[in-house]
């Protein structure tokens, strides 16, 4: 038989989600826990997407931790080393890393409903752990494009979060498929170093400049030293970025300013008319994720460029052929065509009460959890990061904290009053969704005449928070144990009671 370690918890990721988990339960004294990383370091998804110009497009001061603020931003909008030399410094100050098991994936999690613990598997260990928490993320796998041919391709080809740094790309001919966030910040340093450079767009992105500097030394002395001053940036930066949010889910046509900042943008960067014709979006701004750069529509025009609009028919072994019958010849194909996002791959891989998996269960309506957290029938599974939960507009670590609080609050119910399982009810459960459904209808991601990785194969947008990111944490900053059916431990075979109250049903 299968030795099973006992553990209280399992969480799943070593990411800003994962990290956060970490810090926090021990901080609680739930100390006995294991993050298992697919990895070989913390990071994530600021470990995986190393491409040439990675960096954040949410300023720097908001994309820290409240409880371990960053004094060292070099400047206002971090490059991926910076972040992800932060992240590493604050999983080494936190005194958790020795319950970080690097290079180790979750192969499986499966509810036992005899020993009300999840059976947790990796390649070398058996986990029986109290509660398990998700913290991978939406964007950690990569999506390939299904193109006819592109496994026939000879010359090197790599996802924009898996990118070859053995590669020697100066003077070659490299093909990025893509437009999207990673895409444009990848061009231009392509164009600096490739012999041709081939831009496959099917949708054009709306992008506006990048008011990016590098801090002054009197800056940097000032955010270190003077108290108190970092925080009221950190406010300021917060409090600017929620006034998207009105924009963006009641009154799209207000963003009819800032179309027009990007359209100048355009001009500014390109000079052929045929070009900035090609390059200006035919959806209203918003409806997928605003791109920030003021390098990109120069890359696009510069003379060892091509932006590609016909639509790809096949990858042969030599290069890309489009609709029009047109070969591109290349040595170089980066795939920039984005992530798993509205099936997430680790819900194959959980099998709850029903003995059906969070994949099956979720194929049926899509995505979706309570408060992005719990889901019904599969009792102490937490998610940090889940349905419902990402920003087009503001920094993911406050929804990160937001979360975290919740599931602290949930186990502290658990200690108190020796719950051995906590399971939300359906009811609650689709109320939630219900409510996700119904405010997304108003909102630029539905009305706003795009197609975009928020919708799944539903046309429901499962991937968004709809609200003002202080009314997520408002929602999440208690814990609403009358929404969840609540059991004892089974050896005790006594019903659950709740201490002080009558709330929350019984199994
Ligand atoms: P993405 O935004 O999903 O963009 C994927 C791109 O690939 C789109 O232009 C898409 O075109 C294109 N594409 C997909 N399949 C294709 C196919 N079969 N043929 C041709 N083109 C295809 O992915 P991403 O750029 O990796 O960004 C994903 C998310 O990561 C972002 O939205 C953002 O949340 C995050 N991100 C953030 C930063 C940052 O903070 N700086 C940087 C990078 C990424 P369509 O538009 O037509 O679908």
């Amino acid at each position: 038989m299968t030795q099973h370690t006992q553990i209280d918890h399992v969480i799943v990721g070593a990411g800003f989600a994962g990290l956060c988990a970490a810090i926090k339960l021990d901080e609680d004294g739930e100390r006995d826990f294991v993050v298992l990383e697919k990895g070989e370091d913390v990071g994530g998804t600021w470990r995986d997407n190393t491409y040439p110009g990675a960096a954040c497009d949410v300023p720097s001061q908001l994309y820290s931790f409240s409880f371990a603020p960053n004094r060292e931003w070099s400047r206002s909008f971090s490059a991926q080393p910076e972040i992800q030399d932060y992240l590493q410094r604050v999983a080494r100050d936190s005194g958790t890393l020795d319950r970080f098991r690097f290079d180790t994936a979750m192969r499986d999690a499966t509810w036992d409903d005899a020993s009300q613990r999840w059976i947790v598997t990796t390649d070398d260990t058996t986990y029986a752990a109290r509660t398990l928490i998700s913290g991978t993320g939406a964007l950690s796998e990569p999506r390939l494009p299904d193109i006819d041919g592109i496994d026939s391709f000879a010359g090197e080809v790599f996802h924009s979060a898996r990118w070859d740094h053995d590669s020697d790309l100066r003077g070659k001919r490299i093909a990025v498929i893509g437009t999207g966030a990673s895409a444009i910040q990848i061009v231009p340093e392509l164009q600096r170093v490739a012999g041709e450079l081939h831009v496959y767009q099917r949708t054009a992105p709306w992008v506006i400049p990048r008011h990016d500097r590098t801090y002054s030394g009197l800056e940097r002395f000032a955010l270190r030293r003077v108290p108190g001053l970092q925080q009221l940036y950190r406010t300021a930066i917060y409090w600017g970025r929620e006034t998207y949010v009105p924009v963006f889910t009641r009154w799209p046509r207000l963003a009819a300013p800032v179309e027009q900042v990007a359209k100048a943008n355009i001009r500014k960067g390109i000079s052929d008319p045929e070009l900035q014709r090609k390059v200006t979006p035919d959806f209203q701004l918003g409806c997928k994720r605003v791109l920030i750069s003021n390098a990109y529509y120069p890359a696009l025009d510069a003379d060892n460029t091509e932006l590609v609009t016909d639509p790809i028919s096949k990858v042969t072994p030599t290069g890309i052929v489009t609709a029009d019958g047109t070969e591109r010849e290349i040595d170089v194909l980066v795939v920039a065509t984005g992530f798993h996002t509205t099936d997430m791959p680790i819900a194959e891989h959980i099998t709850g009460r029903s003995g059906r998996t969070l994949a099956a269960v979720w194929a049926e309506h899509g995505q979706s959890a309570y408060k992005g957290t719990t889901v019904s029938g599969f009792p102490n599974l937490f998610f940090i990061v889940g349905p419902n939960t990402g920003l087009g507009h503001s920094s993911m670590v406050f929804m990160i904290e937001s979360q975290v609080t919740y599931i602290r609050k949930a186990l502290r119910a658990m200690r108190r009053n020796d719950f051995a399982e906590l399971d939300v009810r359906a009811d609650a459960e689709r109320a939630w969704s219900e409510e996700m459904q119904r405010r997304m209808e108003p909102t630029v991601w539905h009305t706003g005449g795009c197609s975009s990785w928020y919708l799944d194969e539903h046309g429901n947008n499962t991937t968004l928070w709809p609200r003002t990111t202080f009314a997520f944490r408002g929602e999440l900053a208690s814990f609403d144990i009358d929404k969840y059916d609540v059991a004892a431990p089974a050896t005790t075979h006594e019903p659950a009671t709740l201490a002080g109250s009558s709330a929350g049903g019984q199994r």
